[in-house]
């Protein structure tokens, strides 16, 4: 079921724990996103998975095994701080990182016009890296990043750097490198890109996964059993399972409000006690959004 896991990942930089018992279980074909303030431990963990550094404990596993130092080639990684040989031309600097992930010179120029093309960039074929800017850049860096089809696709931070278009192209591009197949966890302390993208998360914070699971598990946990309803007229006092958090005259008779529902009661119970005082137009329940439950769960953990 999981492409990776993690058991008791730990690392210590000096007397510093940078990560403590660390347990995620990324899903086949899925968007996982690995999500936390800075310093929380997102790129130590990633660059423990890419190994680039080792673990103090635990373990990583990879499609059901202990993770081979081989594996890496099955693994695309953009890492957090870019890098690509100033000098180069971007055609040849994406063709020698194709040779690196073993793609045939023929392969490497096919898919590269490909993506190049798919990315309306065609024409820097010729450029040097050092006439991009960072945002160019970091296009190219994205493509090669992908361009071997790898079956784990793992980017720290892809979006910081690019304007709001660019980070919906790179967000539509993930998308779809998901729906073909690939399985892609990506770091990000920018919480509210995570609603339309991640299936599953896990919240790093000072070192530690203090939320997990998928997006839709986690909303549920949340929820408040608060209903926003527009209705015409007022529905004057309500009974103590009804909490009315807000009222608003909208206009003329027209209102909305926002009940939380108290003592267990069911939402048809609101419902029925509402439409016999008032025209009721529409009614919703109020889903936090994953942004809000961070917060409010860094929040908690700060004040204890
Ligand atoms: P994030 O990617 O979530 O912003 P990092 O994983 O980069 O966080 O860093 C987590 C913590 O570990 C930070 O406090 C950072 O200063 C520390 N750290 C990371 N790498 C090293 C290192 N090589 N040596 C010492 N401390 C490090
Ligand atoms: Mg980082």
């Amino acid at each position: 079921m999981e492409l990776l896991f993690t058991e008791g990942i730990s690392k210590c930089f000096g007397n510093f724990w940078a990560l403590k018992n660390i347990n995620i279980r990324v899903p086949r074909e899925s968007i996982f996103g690995l999500l936390g303030p800075n310093g929380a431990g997102k790129t130590t963990l990633i660059r423990i998975i890419t190994q680039i550094i080792f673990a103090d404990e635990g373990e990583i596993f990879f499609e059901n095994r202990k993770m081979k130092p081989d594996d890496i080639s099955f693994i695309g990684y953009l890492p957090e701080e870019r890098g690509l040989y100033k000098k180069m031309k971007v055609g040849e600097h994406m063709i020698y990182l194709a040779r690196l992930k073993g793609l045939s010179s023929h392969d490497a120029k096919e898919r590269i016009k490909y993506w190049m093309d798919k990315f309306d960039i065609l024409s820097w074929w010729n450029k040097r890296i050092e006439d991009l800017s960072k945002g160019m850049q970091q296009k190219v860096q994205f493509i090669s990043t992908i361009l071997h089809e790898p079956r784990l696709i793992i980017l720290d931070e892809p979006f910081s750097g690019f304007d709001p278009i660019n980070a919906n192209l790179i967000k539509d591009e993930i998308l779809e490198l998901k729906k073909k197949g690939s399985t892609i966890i990506f770091s990000t302390h920018r919480m509210e890109s995570v609603e339309e993208l991640c299936d599953f998360i896990a919240l790093i914070h000072k070192s530690r996964v203090i939320l997990d699971g998928s997006k839709q598990d986690i909303k549920q946990k949340y929820k408040s059993d608060t209903f926003v309803i527009e209705h015409r007229n007022d529905f004057g006092d309500l009974d103590r399972n009804f909490s009315v958090i807000q009222k608003d005259r909208l206009e003329d008779n027209f209102y909305r409000s926002v009940i939380q529902i108290n003592n267990g009661k069911s939402r048809n119970t609101l419902l029925s006690v509402l439409i016999q005082k008032v025209e009721v137009h529409s009614f919703i329940e109020q889903v936090p959004s994953m942004n809000e439950i961070f917060i409010s769960q860094v929040n908690t953990i700060r004040n204890e």
